[in-house]
């Protein structure tokens, strides 16, 4: 641990881990979880975060949050809390650094159109497939696929599952089977993400102007905090109101979360963390009110950004291109780079059609916004000098 300040009884503690699928020798300077940590930031799926859309198409513009600095902010919220709860800050910070590793280009447009061309294929999920890039896609290590991460940081990652998906993978599916919750990492870093997302979608809709201070003045979460800071500071205007209204947000749903998680952990008292995983209920949640406030949030900005007719525009466009690479690939698969070619052929080998199917949705999946457009000009556009 990076902290002097001893892990709870519940939380994950390296020495309690399920392990590695492939056994490793236990790492000599780091724990188990700083190792996984240090995995996931030198992988390529990682760094491949930096061109993907959260919400805004990266070349919308240099200030918004892409999936890269979206994750940073998660794990950033996650760790502060994890440290407050006495629970596991490193497993916190792996499980949030990897959690958007499996999206799309084109962020939910991306997901969503994927998904329908995959559907004969056992369809396409973003968040099954990080699961995918750390357990099989990542070629970094000479003894086995993927990066081999512990059992705790491969739970967290897995946030959901169908129950039809989940048999087919092992013990990390058990737990959607039997009604089991995961480790408190993880129902952390969860709750994390949906903090960041919340709050930096506001900041960046504003920054878009696709919403203003007024619209937003209906939403309660933003109301309580404009009229704090309004009343302490009636001069203040512009990019600093905001920011002051927000980091306020942000503040409000992290001790709301925190002062209820406590008040959860002292009322049940888990004496492990397989304690905390045979519960009906997560532990790590926020106040029945706070619930109420990021519903009344989400409402909000799916309303009045997530369908501006812009980002509508914008998700239109991207759902085509995608739809069209995925589409000549599988109908041409010999037109796919030499390493994406050999792994359709091995997986059709393997799987036929829906092998064949599975390889392009992986070329697909791990493309950036700028690569799968560049893409796209290279396939489609008969000016396109480029191959
Ligand atoms: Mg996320």
């Amino acid at each position: 641990m990076a902290t002097d300040i001893p892990l709870a009884p519940y939380a994950a503690h390296p020495e309690q881990s399920r392990g590695r699928s492939f056994s490793e020798p236990p790492p000599s300077y780091r724990s188990e979880y700083q190792r996984d940590r240090d995995r996931i930031v030198h992988s390529a799926a990682f760094r491949r975060l930096e061109y993907k859309t959260q919400v805004f198409v990266n070349h919308e513009g240099d200030m918004f949050r892409t999936r890269l600095t979206h994750t940073i902010e998660v794990a950033q919220i996650g760790r502060s809390i994890a440290r407050c709860l006495q629970l596991n800050e490193d497993l916190t910070e792996a499980i949030a650094l990897a959690h958007d590793l499996g999206h799309t280009p084109f962020g939910h447009a991306g997901q969503d159109v994927l998904n329908e061309c995959m559907r004969a294929y056992g369809g396409f999920e973003h968040n099954l497939q990080s699961l995918r890039v750390v357990d099989e896609l990542e070629e970094k290590y000479a003894d086995f696929r993927g990066l081999n991460l512990s059992f705790e940081t491969r739970e967290g990652i897995l946030k959901h599952c169908s129950p039809d998906k989940a048999k087919g993978l092992a013990e990390i599916g058990q737990r959607f089977l039997l009604r089991r919750q995961p480790g408190l990492e993880a129902q952390l870093a969860n709750l994390a993400d949906e903090i960041a997302y919340n709050n930096h979608d506001v900041d960046d809709g504003l920054r878009a102007g696709l919403i203003t201070v007024e619209q937003l003045c209906d939403v309660s979460l933003f109301r309580q905090q404009y009229e704090v800071v309004m009343a302490r500071y009636p001069d203040l205007s512009g990019r600093r109101r905001v920011h002051e209204i927000i980091r306020r947000m942000i503040n409000s749903q992290v001790t709301d979360l925190i002062n209820n998680a406590k008040a959860n952990l002292a009322r049940v008292q888990p004496e492990s963390i397989d304690a905390v995983r045979s519960m009906d209920g997560p532990l790590i949640c926020f106040s029945d009110e706070m619930n109420e406030f990021n519903l009344e949030m989400k409402r909000f900005l799916r309303r009045q950004l997530y369908q501006h007719y812009r980002v509508q525009r914008m998700t239109n466009k991207a759902g085509r291109v995608i739809r069209e690479l995925f589409g000549v690939f599988m109908t041409e698969p010999k037109l796919l780079p030499p390493e994406a070619s050999r792994e359709a052929a091995a997986f059709e080998a393997a799987t036929g059609e829906e092998g064949r199917a599975r390889a392009v949705a992986d070329y697909v999946a791990g493309m950036t916004d700028r690569y799968a457009i560049l893409e796209y000009g290279r396939m489609f556009d008969p000016a396109a000098l480029t191959w």
